[in-house]
């Protein structure tokens, strides 16, 4: 099983709380937005989805 977290870029106010919160820094800020720039490395835990007051985030599993 794997696991895609995706940022909708239009809804990130840039508040870096995904990227504090990931156990295994999947997110990195780039112009002020987060990026899931290590993806691959996602576990599900889904930790973002809660932490992000946007409802920004979203974790695909397939
Ligand atoms: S927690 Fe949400 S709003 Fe904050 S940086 Fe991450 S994706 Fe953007
Ligand atoms: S689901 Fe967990 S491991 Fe995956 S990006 Fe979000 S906080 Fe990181």
């Amino acid at each position: 099983m794997s696991f895609t977290p995706i940022v909708d870029e239009s809804k990130c106010v840039g508040c870096e709380e995904c990227v504090d919160v990931c156990p295994v820094q999947v997110f990195e800020m780039e112009d002020g937005k987060s990026v899931p720039v290590n993806a691959e490395e996602c576990m599900g835990c889904e930790s973002c989805v809660e932490v992000c007051e946007e409802g920004a985030i979203t974790v695909e599993e397939d």
